[in-house]
């Protein structure tokens, strides 16, 4: 379960946050997690509440929210969205590459904002 240690290098980043705020209560994290980032929302959610059950972010919410999956053609530089969206290699509806498209958002996994006190 690699959600264990995503919501790990989350706390600890959010507990870098607080300490360099001098904040004492996380209210609101909000991760932003892309399609190709495979993260279970509902497998991170529970490893993050196992986590911070018995420290001073208990109760905290956490927000996330899917960023969906944007390819560039590298022929014809068309930016589309795959189908099945999940896919990294997809025919480009321009020209029909199928391979080479940069990702351009989709596999991204990062904390947008943290709502502190
Ligand atoms: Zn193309």
């Amino acid at each position: 379960m690699h959600e264990l240690s995503i919501a790990q290098s989350l706390l600890a980043l959010i507990e870098d946050e607080m300490t360099k705020h001098g904040k004492e209560k996380l209210i609101t994290v909000k991760v932003r997690h892309g399609r190709l980032s495979s993260v279970v929302p509902e497998a991170l959610s529970m490893a993050f509440e196992v986590l911070t059950a018995d420290s001073r972010l208990a109760g905290a919410a956490l927000v996330m929210e899917e960023t969906p999956v944007l390819l560039r053609c590298r022929d014809c530089n068309r930016e589309f969205t795959p189908e099945p969206p999940t896919a990294a290699f997809a025919p480009c509806p321009g020209c029909g590459q199928e391979l080479g498209h940069t990702v351009v958002s989709g596999r991204e996994l990062y904390i947008e904002y943290l709502e502190l006190e």
